[in-house]
């Protein structure tokens, strides 16, 4: 149906561009953007978003290196592997992989991690400056969703918007970058009294809450906009935030999951680390 976004075709297009831009570089600078993932111990989840990462890196020319430490490593030590990092002028993002063990700060990763090459855009820095409205990196989840709106040249202005979901790396981005196409932004979050109310209030929905099948079809209006966010599962399933296949025929564009948002994540990573690459080689 032509109604529902198709995330791994946006992602291809956006990552084959890249690639003819990194190859004109490459001929002229002799070397490719590289970034940089760093994995503690052996998270399942984590294991398999960096195999996504590898598989989708060779098409956008983006040199992707992994680097894996065990559990045990201190964070003293892991924190001397990021100022390494940052002072490699061969690197030009990275990416510490989550969850880290108990006893490695995440506040001290992102406090020690130079904010030019927090590709995932979470240092205070780039924070900063993103609610500033400048958009040097910006988290890559709300970023990729943003990316298909631009793509889809979908006009959010005027729109109004619910964002289900606050968490400092994708509820409150997301509601900060369609605030930043002038949408009228509503976010809800698990204390939200009447999670209905806003959502048939709203034309375009980010559902990112991690609860399967949170949004149900009597909760949206006719042509409603979706962006679902959630990876959640159900029996061995990977299903999204919204009960997709009741809403699918109300919406009048929806992201599918999986198959939406994920792999604009991933292409939002390498556009980050080439733009590092850029701005670190005068570009
Ligand atoms: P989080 O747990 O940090 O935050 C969840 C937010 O949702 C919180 O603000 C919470 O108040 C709200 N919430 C929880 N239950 C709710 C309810 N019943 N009604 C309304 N709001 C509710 O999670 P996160 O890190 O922001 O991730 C959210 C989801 O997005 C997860 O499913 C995660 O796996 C997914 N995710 C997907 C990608 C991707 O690339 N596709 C990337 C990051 C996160």
């Amino acid at each position: 149906m032509d109604n529902i976004i198709d995330g791994r075709q946006i992602s291809k297009k956006v990552r084959t561009e890249l690639a003819s831009y990194i190859e004109r570089y490459e001929t002229q600078l002799g070397f490719k953007p590289k970034l940089a993932v760093l994995l503690v111990g052996e998270n399942k989840s984590a294991i398999a978003y960096v195999k996504g990462i590898m598989k989708m890196a060779k098409l956008s020319k983006v040199d992707v290196e992994l680097v894996e430490y065990p559990d045990s490593i201190t964070e003293t030590n892991f924190l001397n592997e990021i100022r390494k990092f940052n002072q490699d002028s061969e690197v030009n993002g990275m990416l510490v992989l989550m969850p880290l063990p108990a006893h490695i700060s995440r506040d001290n990763v992102f406090k020690v991690m130079s904010p030019l090459k927090d590709v995932d855009g979470l240092t205070s820095a780039n924070i900063g400056d993103f609610y500033y409205g400048k958009t040097t990196h910006v988290a890559s989840t709300p970023k990729g969703v943003d990316t298909l709106i631009e793509e889809l040249k979908l006009e959010v202005k005027g729109l109004d918007a619910c964002v289900i979901g606050a968490s400092p790396v994708v509820g409150k981005p997301m509601a900060e970058l369609l605030l930043q196409r002038e949408a009228t932004v509503t976010i809800c979050h698990k204390e939200t009294k009447d999670l209905r109310k806003h959502t048939l209030n709203a034309d375009l929905i980010v559902a990112c809450a991690g609860v399967a099948h949170l949004v149900k079809e009597d909760m949206v209006k006719e042509n409603v906009i979706i962006f679902d966010v959630g990876v959640n599962f159900i029996e061995g399933k990977m299903v999204g935030d919204c009960d997709f296949d009741h809403i699918k025929d109300k919406a009048s564009l929806i992201t599918p999951v999986p198959g939406g948002v994920g792999p604009m994540t991933i292409a939002t990573l390498f556009t980050q680390t080439y733009n590092a690459y850029k701005i670190m080689n005068n570009l």
